[in-house]
């Protein structure tokens, strides 16, 4: 058994987030999720807190701290899609993107990193996507909203890899979720065509590779690019 760790998942109140938050908790973790509606996985501690506004989440690291202790395993997997083919782009859709999946990832890493610098122990999920690094067509600000997670966690390890602190990234490639179901089912099998495994993930295959990354054991571990993806980005 390792060491119970307090671990927040961003948007864990479904889909990976959620499996991630389960998944943590079956290795007997204490685990918090935030939420901007609904609820983690029973035995979790649910605050509610938007990404896109560093009040609320400085408020609900203050909960989680109250409750839980200081939080020393950190995913940052809440996310959006707003696709639409560059011409047709407004700017609009690529802020609103860039705001919730990079510098959302970056007000929480922020608020999380001053605990782990206390604690000298720290892990940090960064949830990014094969399209990050592979590319994807009507995806040009969510592509380089998460391909600017791998410069974050990169930078995150020479800047506190020294203390006992990981910063690593976790790119599935397509997962059943609420995500994938908006997309139209004609779209779902040319992909799969693509995906050497032949079939989207589950969110529990990507949870149990992110659960291992946070983990104590992953302590060698770190500024690296997991690929969750079937076989679909190899060599991106
Ligand atoms: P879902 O759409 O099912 O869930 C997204 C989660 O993010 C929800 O919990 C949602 O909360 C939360 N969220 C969105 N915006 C905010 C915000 N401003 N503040 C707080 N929480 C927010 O997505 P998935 O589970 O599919 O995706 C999770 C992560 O994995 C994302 O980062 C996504 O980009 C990434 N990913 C997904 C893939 C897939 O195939 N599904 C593939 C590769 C990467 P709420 O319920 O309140 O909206």
């Amino acid at each position: 058994m390792t060491t119970p760790r307090t671990v927040l998942v961003t948007g864990g109140n479904r889909g990976i987030g959620f499996a991630i938050a389960e998944e943590f908790l079956a290795q007997g973790h204490r685990v918090a999720v935030t939420a901007r509606s609904g609820q983690g996985p029973v035995g979790s501690l649910t605050v509610q807190a938007d990404v896109t506004d560093a009040a609320s989440i400085d408020a609900a690291f203050t909960a989680i701290e109250a409750e839980l202790g200081p939080v020393e395993v950190l995913v940052a997997n809440a996310g959006i899609t707003r696709d639409g083919l560059l011409m047709r782009m407004s700017e609009d859709d690529f802020a609103d993107v860039i705001d919730t999946n990079l510098t959302g990832a970056f007000r929480v890493v922020k608020r999380a990193s001053k605990g782990m610098l206390k604690a000298r122990y720290g892990r940090i999920v960064l949830i990014s996507s094969v399209v990050g690094l592979y590319g994807g067509p009507g995806q040009v600000n969510y592509s380089a909203s998460k391909a600017a997670l791998v410069g974050m966690a990169r930078s995150i390890t020479r800047e506190l890899g020294a203390r006992g602190i990981t910063a690593n990234v976790v790119a599935p490639g397509f997962i059943e979720t609420d995500m994938t179901a908006a997309l139209p089912e004609a779209q779902q099998a040319e992909y799969k065509k693509n995906i050497p495994a032949g079939r989207f993930a589950t969110p529990t295959e990507v949870a149990k590779v992110v659960a291992w990354v946070g983990s104590d054991e992953a302590a060698y571990i770190s500024g690296a690019v997991i690929p969750v993806d079937g076989g679909l980005g190899m060599g991106h």
